[in-house]
């Protein structure tokens, strides 16, 4: 078989596109490999999101360049985000590169790939799909890896929110949500295949099913629907979009045991003008809100979260209004980044103002508050028994599996080496925590 090394950048939509990418790729013959100085086919799932990734992918580039000169019959092919926003100027900047395919053209790598062979030139293929459903066809064919314990399933992709520092809404387009009967179809598959927890997954799943379908399907009923799939043990999703997020979607967590009360609600500024110039279309109190509602149906949610920290404007009491509403949720986790301009995204009109060194200082501390959060929120798994979805082995030295509990913290674990395997559960005797870690003893079988 020929050899496909791939690389990943970016969010979990892009990890879902590279694992669909492998398997249409497998089923052309190719296998995947860790090396890629003999692979023939080198791939870059590519994300734009902060210029930081994009200069990442740059550099990795250029590592690849003398593979490339050293191997003329390898094929380098750059997909996702960069790839749909560049287009043909990386083509330019990097002429040894064979082709660039945005997200829109995943399903059709083996074409891409085809084409680049047979014709021996490059292609850009950055057109948005004209179909109005999107669909990711299920086959029956032999897949290219065993399924993990967890697995992801696209339901919608694409964003209408058009949140003022985002270019996700230029780079894949408009939302678009896959059928429920092939969501279904794809989840019992995953499940014969040895998934436990299924993850639902799109830019924004609470827009799902709203546009396009007949009869429209909201979210919470595609929850229902998976919960019902015989073998699913746990589901979670991401990512949500606090505006969109309805009062079912919320019940849905004291309805289904097994929709764990875990959720990753992007809040970006803890102060309505910034959330204003963010064109996030909800305000600090309405936030507030969803997460008492979300606490009154399970007491015991745990929340995650993003933030942007010297997004154009920022004054010091804006910031600290964010850090206010960190204490206040008091999340688990949360991906902190200070802000970078966009190239396309209408936040570039207003004045970058935030010095650098500020942006560091504000990073840091929102940095340094999340950490004493996360601290407090592992202290109360402490002499608690969780139930954890066992992954696999882990490498540290002292414990003997990993995997992970419904709040979504990483568990290390000695013990139950005679009866556990990757994708069992376990109740396990928490007894310490370091970062975003538990540490425990196994206790029984679920
Ligand atoms: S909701 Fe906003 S931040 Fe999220 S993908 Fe859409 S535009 Fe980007």
């Amino acid at each position: 078989m020929k050899q496909v090394y791939m690389e990943t950048f970016g969010c979990q939509m892009n990890v879902a596109d590279t694992d669909r990418m492998e398997q249409l790729l497998f089923q052309s013959g190719y296998l995947r490999t860790s090396a890629k100085e003999n692979a023939d086919l080198v791939l870059v799932n590519t994300c734009s999101i902060r210029d930081k990734a994009e200069h990442k992918i740059y550099s990795l580039l250029g590592t690849i360049r003398p593979l490339k000169k050293a191997n003329p019959d390898m094929t380098l092919a750059l997909a996702g985000c960069l790839a749909q926003q560049e287009g043909e100027t990386l083509i330019k900047k990097f002429p040894y590169l064979d082709m660039v395919l945005g997200p829109d053209a995943v399903e059709r790598v083996v074409e891409a790939v085809d084409y680049v062979k047979t014709q021996k030139k490059s292609l850009v293929w950055t057109e948005f799909d004209q179909e109005k459903k999107y669909s990711i066809p299920i086959s029956d064919e032999p897949a290219a890896k065993t399924s993990g314990p967890s697995a992801y399933v696209n339901i919608i992709k694409g964003c209408d929110k058009f949140c003022s520092f985002c270019i996700v809404p230029f780079t894949r387009g408009r939302e678009k949500s896959r059928e429920p009967y092939e969501i279904y179809e794809e989840v019992r598959q995953l499940v014969d295949r040895g998934a436990k927890e299924i993850i639902l997954l799109g830019q924004n799943v609470n827009s799902y099913g709203k546009r396009d379908m007949q009869p429209p399907t909201p979210f919470h009923e595609l929850l229902y629907g998976v919960a019902e799939i015989s073998g699913v043990e746990r589901i979670r999703f991401t990512t949500s979009h606090p505006k969109d997020f309805t009062k079912e979607a919320a019940r849905a967590f004291k309805d289904l045991d097994i929709l764990v009360n875990q959720l990753h609600l992007p809040v970006q500024s803890g102060n309505n003008k910034v959330l204003e110039r963010m064109r996030r279309g909800y305000t600090v109190n309405e936030y507030k809100a969803l997460i008492d509602l979300l606490r009154s149906e399970a007491p015991d949610i745990a929340f995650s979260t993003d933030i942007i920290v010297g997004f154009p404007g920022e004054t010091d009491q804006e910031f600290e209004d964010t850090l206010e509403l960190m204490e206040w949720v008091g999340f688990d986790s949360s991906y902190m980044f200070s802000y970078s301009p966009r190239p396309g995204t209408p936040a570039t009109e207003m004045e970058d103002s935030v010095p650098l060194e500020v942006k560091k200082e504000r990073l840091q501390r929102t940095i340094d508050l999340q950490k004493s959060l996360s601290d407090r929120n592992a202290k109360k798994y402490i002499g608690q028994v969780v139930e954890v979805l066992v992954e696999g082995e882990t490498v540290h030295k002292d414990y003997d599996f990993k995997g992970r509990s419904p709040h979504y913290w990483m568990v290390n674990f000695s013990g139950g080496q005679k009866t556990l395997k990757s994708g069992g559960l376990a109740k396990i005797y928490i007894e310490s925590a370091s970062g975003h870690a538990l540490r425990g003893t196994y206790r029984s079988p679920n």
